[in-house]
């Protein structure tokens, strides 16, 4: 992605701060969404989301706040596990049902991300008063 060095570790959680979790390394990729069931469930104009392997993401803390919900109707076809934290309300992973990847919503990291945006998917959808996003380091 960039020859900058990169954080071996991220972390991130929801906005009361009972869950938290630690990511390892660097996302195999990080998109922008702008589909609707991403807008619902960032709650936002689109979804940031970093697609891990499972055994990169460690789920510190919080594990009996996180709620699922399973979307059987996200546009791409594949239903989705849809995470949250049921004190606060934050909307932190996204899982197919194999758990080949943990989708990670980056709005939820602490700080400063290392990653840059690698894509945009459902670009069709995007707001009008948004432009393309460079892709790149922030
Ligand atoms: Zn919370
Ligand atoms: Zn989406």
């Amino acid at each position: 992605m960039s020859d900058e060095a990169v954080p071996m570790t991220s972390h991130g959680g929801c906005l009361c701060g009972k869950v938290r979790y630690t990511v390892c390394g660097e996302p195999k990729k990080r998109f922008i969404c702008h589909c609707i069931n991403c807008k619902r469930f960032s709650g936002s104009a689109f979804l940031d989301i970093a697609f891990f392997q499972p055994e990169q993401f460690t789920l510190e803390s919080g594990k009996e706040y996180l709620k699922d919900y399973i979307d059987e109707e996200t546009r791409s076809g594949n239903p989705l596990k849809c995470s949250f934290c049921s004190e606060c309300g934050s909307s932190l992973t996204l899982s197919k049902d194999n758990d080949e990847m943990v989708l990670v919503n980056c709005g939820t990291f602490d700080g400063k991300i290392a990653w840059g945006i690698t894509g945009e998917v459902f670009d069709d959808m995007r707001r009008a008063y948004l432009v393309p996003f460079r892709t790149g380091s922030e």
